[in-house]
């Protein structure tokens, strides 16, 4: 066996020096982002919460976006290129002809690829003057990716953190802390928004949706302070890019050729977006696999893509953000419980709806027990134990290495493995322990949204 495969060869410049922006490329215009009146938002209104260089992205028609060469260079410090890995020893298991590659985002600090884009947005909100960055987190990730970012460029960050998961899951919690970041349980008494929420019920659990509120509040009253997202946003997927134009370079290294599938979970599209988008640019506008396929996955609990609408909804519980025009289970949706916090999200990213809209992606969900199971056997043969949020697209692989078996196609799989799931034991261990539920609505109610 050459070792090269299994290892594709970490070189530096296979991180490139621009992102890949789909906005030029898609099958249709996207629809603009619109205020509750319908007009469509000026890029200049967003800069009361964005700097100018990120809302410039947003918008941007430009096929590729140059990384400024200090933060390219900061890409590298972290741990870029990623590992493109090959699954081999779970292609012999399941005795498939499927040849399956990974892009390891695990290895960065923070341990998932939120890394990416939060470096990218500190050092844009440091470029023009910005002190202190906002957020929301669910499970953690992504305020813990914001508070690295935010101590390499000594921005302060705070992290209004889902209640549920700022008291059940203390370790993200802990590993913000440790960066510098502070931490308030949302919904909290420090904003409007919050506020409201706690009067109404005063020991709410909380949601993404609440914490988007409050962070974006905080953001626009404070002096001195920008609001940061970590998914859905264009700019944000965007900056995720660095993963699939990294897998390109890595493939052709070990002269493979370009995938038959792409896979990513999906919470708001990112890691998705990141893995996919720049194979979509070779197979739509480069002429490579014409047929090359895109995979979307889902939970069942909280099914967007696969059971929501396409249709205008705002990004918050509260309705601060404008209307975007994506695939939603509706901003009032409570999700259950699921371990998967990152895909927790009632809609997906403008970008990505509009794919699947039109067919290019195609959306697909399961239960967290068979994605749990999936998780345990890559586990057991591959060593890495997958975040819950991964171990969807996990699962996606092996069915459909599955289905190679049946037909003896000789199909090349790429998945992104977003994330390791090693702060995400407590999860295991209700499956280990068979306590594992499913969730999945009885009726998506968007009536209120149509009103
Ligand atoms: C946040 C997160 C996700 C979901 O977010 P996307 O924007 O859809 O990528 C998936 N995997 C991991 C490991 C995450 O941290």
């Amino acid at each position: 066996m050459d070792l090269n495969l299994v290892r594709a060869p970490q070189l530096v410049d296979v991180v490139p020096d621009g992102w890949y922006n789909i906005l030029p490329d898609l099958p249709e215009p996207l629809p603009p982002m619109v205020k509750p009146s319908g007009e469509p938002v000026k890029p200049e209104e967003l800069e009361v919460l964005f700097p100018k260089a990120l809302i410039k992205q947003e918008f941007a028609e430009e096929r590729f976006i140059p990384i400024p060469e200090e933060l390219r260079q900061l890409y590298i410090e972290m741990g870029r290129p990623t590992p493109l890995l090959r699954a081999y020893r779970l292609e012999k298991h399941l005795n498939t002809p499927a040849r399956i590659y990974f892009k390891y985002e695990g290895v960065l600090p923070t341990g998932s690829h939120k890394v990416n884009t939060a470096l990218a947005q500190a050092y844009f909100n440091m470029l023009e003057g910005v002190k202190r960055l906002t957020t929301e987190t669910g499970a953690g990730q992504w305020g813990s990716a914001l508070s690295l970012a935010g101590s390499l460029f000594r921005l302060s960050v705070r992290v209004y953190m889902v209640r549920a998961s700022y008291e059940q899951k203390p370790y993200r919690r802990v590993l913000m802390q440790l960066y510098g970041a502070e931490v308030v349980p949302s919904p909290s008494t420090l904003t409007k928004s919050g506020r409201a929420v706690l009067d109404r019920e005063p020991n709410h659990p909380g949601s993404l949706g609440i914490a988007i509120s409050e962070a974006i509040e905080d953001a626009v009253t404070t002096p001195g302070t920008r609001y940061s997202l970590g998914s859905v946003l264009n700019h944000v997927l965007l900056h995720q890019t660095i993963i699939g134009l990294e897998a390109l370079k890595q493939l052709e290294l070990v002269g493979e050729e370009l995938p038959d599938y792409v896979i990513g979970c999906v919470g708001g599209g990112s890691n998705f977006a990141g893995i996919s988008y720049p194979f979509y640019h070779h197979s739509i506008v480069r002429g490579g696999k014409r047929d090359a396929k895109f995979i979307a996955v889902e939970p069942r609990a909280v099914p967007s893509m696969t059971r929501g609408e396409y249709t205008y909804d705002y990004g918050d519980t509260a309705g601060l953000t404008p209307l975007i025009k994506m695939y939603t289970v509706g901003h009032r949706y409570t999700p259950p419980p699921i371990h998967a916090g990152g895909l927790r999200y009632h809609g997906v990213a403008p970008t990505l709806a509009l794919l699947v809209r039109n067919g290019a992606v195609k959306p697909v969900a399961y239960h967290q027990t068979e994605v749990f199971e999936a998780a345990r056997m890559f586990a057991q043969i591959e060593g890495i134990v997958p975040a819950p949020e991964t171990a969807h697209a996990v699962k996606a692989v092996i069915d459909l290495a599955l289905e190679a078996k049946k037909s003896g196609e000789r199909i090349v799989v790429l998945f992104n493995m977003s994330g390791h799931g090693l702060l995400d034991l407590a999860g295991y261990r209700e499956y280990l322990e068979g306590k594992l539920m499913d969730y999945e609505p009885a009726e998506i109610d968007l009536s209120y949204i149509r009103k």
